[in-house]
């Protein structure tokens, strides 16, 4: 134990404590393969340190801790308050520790400190609203017959995979946490590779707030050994995913091996209609944040500009002006940084390899799309704007993932709408225009889990989140987050028939 862990000073001078072992039975343990992953600054490429990396045997270990907690009246049998009240608890510990979290947040994955520390207040109120359905989640009772009392009860699904990507390293864990543990269930959480450390000392609070051993365990991994262990045990009765399509899809064939209940959030390239009508400036700086906010690495960035022919030039205009005058790039723990270097290399060269695309394929690359290293280091990338841009066009149809944009005219409603859907993905959208009637119609035809009415990608932990098409199975968030850890089971109760 004594070596799992390593002293650090933050680039902003916090002095750090952070626990590097995988995160089992509220014990922090060496990996058994000797396997480790060494985490990068993307900001000046230097290394921070390695944790453990857990190896499919680890994940045994992890699944069968998981599994004894279920079974254990220390969680079996609290009461749902008590499971709640650990909760808050949980949440009063984070926001103890919420400027070192948001620091190694910043640290490992390159956003913002203000985004950061923005992203560790969602865990709290995460973690908080979902403490408060903990006792409110209930079965009904069903009227049949006159002889027959049925009624049913939520139970937990069981032992929960959930696997989560980088962007968001401890918003995505919470967001999966929450209602997991609301629910009664335990819980092996798979985190990114690229991200590995924000969620070690994350672990180390949970212990501090009481919970029983295995209920939650943290093995940080390699997709293809731990995250495929995870998906492929027989012992797991949930995945829930986030992250590529691809991966999503590889893991819904995994996950059939003992028919797990699954949720996927996986990619998008979400369209945003700006109708002539609209208020050009509040849509231009919407959009602005829609794409560029989190160095363009989110699920629902509005990636796809649809503008009225009518008012393209006078948008395009007005976007530039946004990006100009709002996207400064540079140390992301600097005051006033808007964007911080691209979580990797290999998103970094994935980007570019965009941007070299658009331009062999004819696009007009109106601004960015070169990089803009911070003393000769990091992985940062001017914000990129394409217009000219055909929807044959592979940076119109996908996902980039980084601050990267196409602007495109339409003529027609019925133009921007099947422009808006002519996409395997589904996951979010947004509408510009005055006028309620036309706003309201295109939102309901817009196939897409989400659509926002005159701003962009302002989500809220109460709303339900989730996609369509190749977007996703499944909603997180809101009420509608909890169906996905419940299962409900009809109890027949004779009262009266005799054979
Ligand atoms: P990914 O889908 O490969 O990784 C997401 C998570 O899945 C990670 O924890 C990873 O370790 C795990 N994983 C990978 N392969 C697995 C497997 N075979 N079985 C089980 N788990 C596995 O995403 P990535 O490689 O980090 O990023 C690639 C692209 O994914 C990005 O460019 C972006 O387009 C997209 N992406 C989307 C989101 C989102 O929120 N929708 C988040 C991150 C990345």
């Amino acid at each position: 134990m004594a070596d799992l862990k390593v002293d650090l000073t933050a680039p902003n001078g916090k002095k750090i404590t952070l626990p590097t072992g995988l995160f089992i039975n509220n014990e922090f343990v060496k990996s058994s393969s000797g396997t480790k992953i060494t985490s990068i600054n993307p900001t000046n490429e230097q290394e921070i340190c390695s944790v453990e990396a857990a190896s499919a045997e680890d994940i045994d270990k992890a699944v069968a801790a998981a599994r004894a907690a279920l079974n254990h009246e220390s969680w079996r049998d609290i009461s749902a308050t008590e499971r709640g009240a650990l909760m808050f608890k949980l949440a009063d510990l984070i926001e103890q520790e919420s400027d070192i979290l948001a620091t190694i947040e910043t640290w490992d994955n390159g956003k913002p400190f203000a985004d950061s520390q923005g992203d560790v207040g969602e865990v709290i109120s995460t973690i908080r609203y979902y403490g408060g359905y903990a006792d409110k989640i209930h079965g009904e009772t069903i009227p049949t017959t006159s002889q027959k009392f049925v009624y049913t009860l939520k139970q937990p699904i069981g032992v929960c995979g959930q696997i989560i990507p980088w962007n968001y390293p401890l918003s995505m864990a919470a967001w999966k946490l929450g209602p997991a543990l609301a629910c009664g269930n335990t819980v092996v959480l798979k985190p990114a590779e690229q991200t590995p450390l924000s969620i070690l000392y994350f672990a180390s609070v949970v212990v501090k707030a009481g919970f029983p051993a295995g209920v939650v365990n943290i093995t940080n991994g390699y997709g293809k050994e731990a995250g495929h262990a995870l998906a492929s045990h027989l012992d797991v009765d949930k995945i829930a995913f986030t992250g590529s399509t691809a991966t999503g899809k590889q893991i819904m064939k995994t996950a059939s091996i003992n028919m797990k209940n699954i949720t996927l959030e996986t990619g998008g390239k979400s369209p945003l209609l700006v109708f002539e009508d609209a208020d050009i400036e509040q849509a231009a700086k919407w959009a602005h944040i829609g794409i560029m906010s989190n160095q363009g690495q989110i699920c629902t960035a509005t990636s796809r500009i649809l503008v009225q022919d009518t008012i393209y030039d006078k948008f395009v205009n007005e976007f530039r002006e946004a990006v100009k005058t709002t996207s400064k790039v540079g140390d992301p723990f600097a005051e006033g940084t808007f964007q911080g270097p691209q979580v990797t290399k290999a998103q970094y060269d994935r980007i570019l390899s965009f941007v070299e695309s658009g331009k062999s394929e004819g696009a007009t690359l109106t601004a960015g799309g070169i990089p803009c290293p911070l003393n000769g280091k990091g992985f940062f990338i001017e914000p990129t704007i394409f217009t000219k841009v055909k929807n044959n066009m592979k940076i119109y149809r996908e996902e980039v993932f980084g601050p990267f944009v196409v602007i495109v005219p339409f003529k027609t409603e019925g133009e921007a709408i099947a422009m808006a859907n002519d996409t395997t993905y589904g996951l979010g959208a947004a509408v510009f225009s005055q006028n309620l009637e036309l706003s309201h119609r295109v939102a309901a035809r817009i196939e897409a889990g989400m659509v926002w009415i005159n701003s962009s990608n302002d989500s809220d932990i109460r709303v339900p989140f989730g996609g369509v098409k190749q977007s996703g199975i499944g909603r997180e968030l809101g009420e509608a987050g909890l169906a996905a850890y419940t299962q409900t089971k009809a109890i027949h109760v004779n009262i009266g028939q005799k054979l």
